[in-house]
């Protein structure tokens, strides 16, 4: 049996002998201690740019094969490695977009919950992630101001999992029979034009049909919803024998950063389903990447105990004005593996009324292998997954270790970079706008211009059609240039920060902007220079390219 025991040593020991142990961690220590020696704080990659040649994935597809025997698991880790070489980095000069580098704890959760193979389905199996769960949602619940012992939620997969699942849980609430008899043709939903994706594909895989879902304009100044089209829109709809079930709340536009008024929405709900004698329409305050704010909630900023600067005190404080209200929200979400800081996927739905997950649960004859016993007491039939990884573990890890403070200490940074990156990039380009300067967050959407910026004009739709376009493809051009050199300063862009009125048609148009994300704890007001620096070699180049006069 000699060769069983060469499969045995594929996996941990199930005495905890030190010679296995230490195997283990040898392979462990190489990995971490290679991937090591690719980082470079002046790249925003892990050893070399990869350069992709049009048949590089033809070329994988024809070399891929499984061995037919297995190689050493020395030469896995080098493999391994090998897969991260180019692999963009979260340094100091990665900016593009909300995705972090997973944090020291929340990787340990990770492990944890790796090692453990826990599974959040039930707690007879998986009762760490069982645990690691309700913790986390106790503790979140309790920071959104939510009543934890009526609040519920799990993990699920992404924000875009958070969407889907609330909007399950608006239409169980007001057709409880849907499950059996599917669903009535005239549901709608309504979320503003700067809403995320992720309820486009809801409302398709719900059956309620996106010609349901009916976008709300948003204030081009500071990219929230306006609410006088949300009341008219929904009027309109009700007037016409529809019947409106889910309002997303986006609480932290993804470009923008624009929040929603969710205090606001819930006033004009429940006004107009009063006057209509309707039910109470589902409000999900989509927080994905926003809700973290939340931490602010109790913070003192007269005393100020951490002495945050003028402005960013300012910033903070605009935000929570909004961020303090997602409790109105049926339910809300975290996406911890944006500003959470830990490895995804990690993302947390929480609900004010955890009672309604019954709604959507399974009868115990529906699920004869796990939960229906006298022991475990924790099963989560309710969600649309079935095994579910205890990503939880990861975010409870995070969670003690930043604590509160550490999250206040990060999440005021992303605020105080994007402030001074603000000032830098005006002071330094006579022909740039940055167009979110109403929402401080982290991030800084900005635009160029042949000449001198025109965004107010823009804002107030008195632009043409063929206006807008021009400066939409010289900031094209620009994405290209910045972004064919994204191994050192990685920003990122959007053709679509945001929609604005033109003066002569009865169109709106995109926006395309370059987007600046801080989102590594190593950007710090001593690195924007360096921004600073790399958009005027850039500018510059794309200007020489296409023969402009430098607006410098
Ligand atoms: C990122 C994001 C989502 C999608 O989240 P995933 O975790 O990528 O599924 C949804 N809504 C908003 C506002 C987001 O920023």
């Amino acid at each position: 049996m000699k060769e069983l025991q060469q499969i045995q040593r594929l996996f941990p020991s199930e005495d905890g002998n030190e010679d296995s142990q230490r195997h283990f961690l040898s392979l462990i220590e190489m990995l971490v201690k290679n991937i090591d020696s690719l980082k470079n704080p002046a790249q925003t990659m892990l050893g070399e740019l990869k350069e992709k040649s049009d048949d590089y994935y033809e070329s994988i597809i024809k070399n891929s094969e499984t061995p037919s025997k297995g190689i050493a698991l020395e030469e896995v880790v080098d493999t391994l490695v090998s897969l991260s070489e180019g692999h963009p980095y979260q340094t100091r000069n990665y900016v593009t977009n909300a995705i972090p580098m997973a944090s020291i704890p929340g990787l340990l959760g990770s492990l944890t919950a790796s090692l453990l193979n826990s599974n959040g389905l039930w707690d007879v199996y998986g009762p760490a992630a069982a645990e690691a769960e309700i913790k986390v949602v106790t503790m979140m619940s309790k920071l959104v101001g939510y009543d934890e012992k009526s609040s519920s939620g799990y993990t699920t997969w992404g924000g875009q999992g958070a969407v889907f699942t609330s909007l399950r849980l608006a239409i169980a609430k007001q057709f409880p029979h849907a499950k059996e008899e599917g669903i009535p043709n005239n549901l709608y939903c309504f979320a503003s034009e700067n809403a995320h994706y992720s309820l486009l594909k809801s409302v398709e895989a719900t059956g309620i049909g996106s010609s349901h879902l009916i976008t709300v304009k948003a204030n081009p100044h500071n990219h929230a919803m306006d609410l006088q089209d949300l009341h008219d829109k929904m009027e309109q709809v009700i007037v016409q024998g529809g019947i409106p079930i889910y309002i997303a709340a986006t609480t932290g536009a993804t470009d923008s950063f624009g929040i929603d008024d969710v205090k606001g929405m819930k006033e004009i709900a429940d006004q107009l389903t009063e006057k209509y004698s309707l039910n109470s329409v589902y409000i999900h305050a989509d927080s994905a990447m926003g809700g973290m704010y939340c931490v602010f909630n109790e913070y003192d900023f007269e005393q100020n105990p951490l002495s945050f600067e003028e402005e960013v005190k300012q910033g903070l404080m605009q935000i929570r004005e909004k961020m303090k209200y997602l409790h109105v929200a049926d339910s809300v979400c975290f996406d911890f593996h944006k500003l959470g800081q830990t490895p995804y996927i990690s993302n947390l739905i929480v609900t004010k009324n955890g009672e309604d997950f019954k709604l959507l649960d399974l009868q115990e004859c529906e699920t004869p292998y796990v939960g229906n016993r006298g022991y475990g007491n924790y099963h989560t039939s309710y969600t649309l997954e079935c095994s579910r990884m205890g990503s939880a573990i990861s975010i409870y890890a995070a969670l003690l270790a930043f604590g509160i403070e550490g999250y206040q200490q990060i999440l005021a940074n992303y605020v105080r970079v994007n402030h001074t990156f603000r000032n830098k990039l005006l002071a330094n380009f006579s022909n740039v706008a940055v167009t979110n300067n109403h929402n401080p967050g982290p991030a800084t959407a900005f635009r160029f211009y042949k000449g001198l910026p025109k965004w107010e004009e823009e804002c107030e739709g008195r632009m043409s059609l063929k206006e807008i376009n021009e400066t939409n493809k010289w900031n094209s051009l620009i994405f290209e240039q910045i972004g064919a050199e994204r191994d050192k300063v990685f920003f990122g862009d959007t053709t679509r920060h945001c929609l604005v009125d033109v003066v002569d048609k009865e169109e709106v148009s995109p926006i395309s902007v370059v987007k600046f994300f801080s989102i590594s704890p190593y950007t710090t007001v001593e690195t924007i220079d360096t921004f600073i620096h790399f958009l005027h070699e850039q500018i510059k180049q794309v200007e020489d390219n296409e023969g402009v006069l430098s607006g410098v």
